[in-house]
């Protein structure tokens, strides 16, 4: 599959040398505020857009949701004072109204909002005949189509400065990342769309200061045009997200770090493509990992409540109809019959090794 946008050529409205760095606070939340934060972060000379949330989707009720429309005047203020274009989050009609009659320049669609159709449509529509730059967040579920189709919606709004954020994807599952990378989905939107600039956004997908340094590491090894870092002049005090926001000194000690390497000639592309398939693998095993240790504390669980049933460890219906069951998920994905075998059985005795374990227990 190809995904046909009709895109202005990234060189000329975003990158003008790899990384494209966003930067600045989660929340705008004082005009003092903002406004430390962006001079302190621009001194790098490494940041070329301003970031700032002024309407803020949380997920659970009474926490800060965000400081709303006077604060599109002092982002705009401050990126006036260090010469840099602003951008904000909009996550509908309205919100689009007050940044373009503050002449924000640059919108983003959340990852709250790119899982909603009905409010993609709303953006879009509120942005017709109208030339601003706007990026798409990933939907925070792993769905592909949403993502595209957020992109599509915009696209035929009239919007051809657009672009794709990655920031991790929300998982039930344990890990050490606040939103796990799936690093595969933002490579396939690369494979079917290569004009789309895609910029990573490592502190949401971090969660924690960190991470952050070796998620933006990654995406640049991916090849990805750029990254959205969060940044704060106290960090301790911010509104929302502190466990993830940078100081300015931190944020410019990481841009310093982070390799941009190149890529091009004909040797150097295989050894890249080698690398991002890498680093894909690396990703996936360790969701792999992740799984399995969430399977082996059911398996505990299971255990406990044999051992307090007096019921057996094996159960061999139950293991018979694990295996036809996976043998033919596994058939249907292209597994081969073989390998899922052995690797249903080493999970097995894994299985009865942990409740033996349980059994034995005094
Ligand atoms: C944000 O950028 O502050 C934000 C709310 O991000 P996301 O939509 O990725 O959760
Ligand atoms: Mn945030």
């Amino acid at each position: 599959m190809k995904l046909n946008l009709q895109i202005q050529d990234k060189y000329t409205w975003l990158i003008k040398e790899k990384p494209c760095v966003i930067s600045g606070p989660c929340s705008v939340e004082s005009e003092k505020q903002v406004l430390k934060t962006v001079q302190a972060i621009s001194k790098s000379g490494k940041v070329n857009i301003i970031r700032g949330g002024i309407w803020k989707p949380r997920t659970r009720p009474n926490s800060f949701e965000g400081i709303g429309e006077i604060g599109l005047k002092w982002l705009k203020d401050a990126g006036r004072a260090v010469n840099l274009p602003v951008a904000t989050e909009v996550a509908n009609a309205e919100h689009v109204e007050a940044c373009l009659k503050n002449e924000i320049d640059i919108l983003w669609i959340g990852a709250r909002t790119t899982v909603s159709p009905f409010a993609v449509q709303e953006i879009a529509d509120a942005l017709k005949g109208i030339d601003i730059p706007v990026f798409v967040k990933n939907p925070i579920n792993p769905d592909f189509n949403l993502w595209i189709g957020a992109l599509e919606r915009i696209n035929a709004a009239g919007i051809n400065k657009i672009g794709a954020i990655h920031r991790g994807f929300s998982s039930f599952d344990k890990s050490s990342y606040r939103n796990l990378p799936m690093w595969e989905l933002p490579i396939e939107l690369k494979m079917i769309c290569p004009d789309l600039p895609i910029i990573c956004d490592p502190s949401h997908i971090a969660g924690s200061k960190d991470l952050i340094f070796q998620v933006a590491q990654k995406a640049m090894d991916m090849e990805m045009d750029g990254v959205m870092i969060e940044s704060h002049i106290h960090p301790s005090d911010a509104k929302s997200d502190a466990e993830q926001q940078l100081t300015p000194e931190e944020l410019i000690t990481l841009l310093n770090q982070l390799q941009v390497r190149k890529s091009g000639c004909n040797n150097e592309e295989f050894t890249n493509n080698l690398e991002q398939l890498r680093i894909v693998i690396d990703e996936l095993d360790e969701e792999l990992i992740n799984k399995f240790a969430s399977r082996m504390a059911i398996i505990e669980k299971i255990g406990t409540y044999k051992k307090e049933n007096e019921v057996t460890i094996l159960q061999i219906e139950r293991w018979e109809k694990i295996l036809k069951n996976r043998t033919f998920l596994a058939e249907k994905v292209g597994l081969s019959n073989d390998f899922i075998k052995k690797m249903l059985e080493l999970l097995h005795q894994e299985s009865i090794r942990i409740q033996t374990e349980i059994m034995n227990k005094k």
